[in-house]
C-alpha cells in the first residue's frame, strides 16, 4: 500500500460530472493490494477519474466463510467507529431542505445505497418520513434485522419495480450516500430515474476529489479514494456541473472533512445549521445507546463521548463515565488486548472512547486514571494497526494526541522526564507517514519539548520509569 513516485502520459477520458471529454493529465498512481491504480485529473472541473473505470469489489452471490467473517467485522467496525452521524444528519437534513417544511411529509424518502441504512432510520424515527430503502449488498440483511426497515435488494441502476411504482405515484427528495462515484454513468442512471418519478430534490454525498492530498499518507486518502470501488471523485465544481445538467436549478453544499454534502434542488434548500445538526445527531444517538445490539448501542456512546467531554456536559458524562465503566472495564480491556483476544470482543471505538475517558480524567485531576486510559490507547492502536490497517488512521491520530495531551498533563505536575519521553515518541514518529504523528501533534510537542530543561540526572530515572512502565504494559502486572 503506497504511492507510486512517477508521472504517467496524459490519456484521454470522460469527466462523468461536467462532461468534458478530452486528454486528462495523469494526478497520482498507488499500489493497492498488489494492483496498480492511476488518477487522472478533468481539466475542466478538476474532478477525479480512474483510468481504466474498473469494478473490483461487487459482492458476489455465494461468499466463503472467510468473506462472511470479513463482512461481520467490516459490519462491526461499521457500526462501532465507522459511520459519522453528522454527516448522516446532515445528509438527512439535506435531503428534507430540498422540500418546504410543510409539505415533507407528502414525500418520500428514497435512500438508495443505504448501507445499514441509518438515514432511513433517522427519517422514519426522527423526522417521520415514508421511506424506501435500497442497498444492493448483504449489509439490507443486517440493517432489516437491526432496525426493522423493509429493504429492498437491488442497484440503482435496476430498481425493481414495486420501488418504480412508488416513485413514479408520489413526489419524493432522494438520498444518495456514497452511490455516485461507484456509478459508471452517473447522469445517465439518475436521468432514467427522474424520467419516471417526481423527484424534488437529491443529497449526495461523495468523496471530494479536490481534497485528496498526495502528500498525505495513503492510509488516511484510501477510504476516500476506495480503489476497485470507486471509479471517480467530483470536486465542488464538478458537483455543481453534474446537478445543472440534471436540471436542477438549485445547488448547496456543505463540506465534511474529505466528504462533499452537495443538493440539487427544484426549490431553494437551506442546508442545515451546526446547531440543526447537532440537536439532531444528539437524539438520534441518545436513542441508538439503548439498542439491544451492543454494537449499535456502545457504537452510539463512542460517538457521543467526545461531544459531552469537548462541551464538558457533566450530566451526559455521568451517565456515559457509568456505561463505559459496565460494558468497558478498563482493566479487563486491557488485560483482553494483552492476552490477544480476538475482534469479537473488542470493541472498534475502543480506541477513541479511551482516549477521550483520559482527557476526561485528566480534566477531573485524575491523573493516574488519564494515564491509564493513555495506555490502552496505546495497546489499541499498535493492536488496531498491525490487524486492520484500514480501519486505524483515525486512532492513530488520537494516539498522537493521547501523547501529546499526557505530555502536557506530566509536565503540569512537574513529571519532566516521563513529559520529554512522550513528546519524543511523537517528534521521533514523524518520519513515519503510516504510524507516524501528525505535522500539527509533532510541532506541538516540539514546542513543548522546547520548554522543558533537562534537571541533573534526570536521564536515568526516565530510563528506569519507562523500563517500569514498559513491563507493566507488557504483562499487565
Ligand atoms: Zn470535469
Amino acid at each position: 500500500m503506497e504511492w507510486i513516485e512517477r508521472t504517467e502520459p496524459a490519456t484521454t477520458a470522460r469527466c462523468r460530472y461536467c462532461a468534458y471529454e478530452a486528454s486528462f493529465p495523469h494526478w497520482k498512481s498507488f499500489i493497492f493490494e498488489g494492483r496498480t491504480f492511476s488518477v487522472f485529473r478533468c481539466p475542466s472541473c478538476a474532478s477525479l477519474i480512474y483510468v481504466p473505470q474498473e469494478i473490483l469489489s461487487r459482492v458476489p452471490e455465494t461468499q466463503t466463510p472467510e468473506e462472511i467473517a470479513n463482512r461481520r467485522i467490516g459490519d462491526k467496525y461499521y457500526l462501532e467507529a465507522g459511520y459519522s452521524t453528522d454527516h448522516i444528519a446532515l445528509a438527512v437534513l439535506a435531503a428534507l431542505a430540498g422540500v418546504p417544511p410543510a409539505e415533507r411529509e407528502r414525500h418520500l424518502f428514497v435512500d438508495i445505497g443505504s448501507g445499514l441504512g441509518l438515514s432511513s432510520y433517522m427519517a422514519r424515527h426522527q423526522f417521520g418520513l415514508t421511506t424506501i430503502t435500497v442497498e444492493p449488498s448483504p449489509t439490507a440483511a443486517l440493517g432489516q434485522e437491526l432496525l426493522g426497515l423493509d429493504v429492498h435488494r437491488a442497484y440503482i441502476e435496476d430498481l425493481p419495480e414495486p420501488v418504480l411504482q412508488r416513485l413514479a405515484a408520489q413526489p419524493s427528495v432522494m438520498h444518495l450516500n456514497s452511490v455516485i462515484e461507484h456509478l459508471l454513468e452517473p447522469a445517465e442512471v439518475i436521468r432514467s430515474l427522474m424520467a419516471r418519478s417526481h423527484i424534488e430534490a437529491i443529497a449526495t454525498v461523495v468523496p471530494d476529489g479536490g481534497a485528496m492530498d498526495a502528500d498525505a499518507a495513503l492510509g488516511a486518502m484510501l477510504p476516500y479514494l476506495a480503489p476497485g470501488d470507486h471509479l471517480h471523485l467530483p470536486t465542488e465544481i464538478g458537483m455543481r456541473l453534474f446537478f445543472r445538467d440534471l436540471g436542477f436549478p438549485i445547488f448547496a453544499l456543505r463540506r465534511m472533512g474529505l466528504l462533499l454534502i452537495a443538493v440539487g434542488a427544484r426549490q431553494r434548500a437551506d442546508l442545515a445549521s451546526e446547531a440543526e445538526i447537532e440537536t439532531t445527531r444528539t437524539r438520534f444517538l441518545h436513542g441508538l445507546m439503548a439498542h439491544r445490539n451492543p454494537w449499535l448501542a456502545g457504537g452510539a456512546a463512542g460517538r457521543l463521548l467526545p461531544h459531552a467531554v469537548l462541551n464538558r456536559d457533566e450530566a451526559s458524562l455521568v451517565e456515559l463515565r457509568r456505561y463505559f465503566a459496565g460494558t468497558l472495564p478498563r482493566e479487563a480491556m486491557t488485560a483482553a488486548l494483552q492476552q490477544g483476544v480476538g475482534w469479537d470482543s473488542i470493541p472498534f471505538h475502543l480506541g477513541p472512547t479511551a482516549f477521550w475517558l483520559a482527557i476526561d480524567a485528566y480534566a477531573r485531576g485524575q491523573h493516574q486514571e488519564g494515564h491509564a486510559w493513555c495506555d490502552l490507547v496505546e495497546l489499541f492502536t499498535d493492536r488496531l494497526a498491525r490487524d486492520y490497517p484500514i480501519y486505524a488512521s483515525q486512532t492513530l491520530h488520537l494516539r498522537g494526541e493521547a501523547r501529546v495531551h499526557r505530555a502536557n498533563d506530566l509536565a503540569a505536575i512537574g513529571e519532566w522526564e516521563v513529559a520529554r519521553h512522550w513528546l519524543r515518541l511523537v517528534i521521533d514518529s514523524a518520519g513515519d507517514r503510516v504510524l507516524g504523528a501528525s505535522a500539527d501533534q509533532v510541532a506541538r510537542a516540539e514546542a513543548l519539548l522546547g520548554r522543558l530543561t533537562a534537571p541533573a540526572g534526570s536521564l536515568r530515572r526516565v530510563r528506569r520509569v519507562l523500563l517500569e512502565w514498559w513491563r507493566r504494559a507488557r504483562t499487565g502486572h
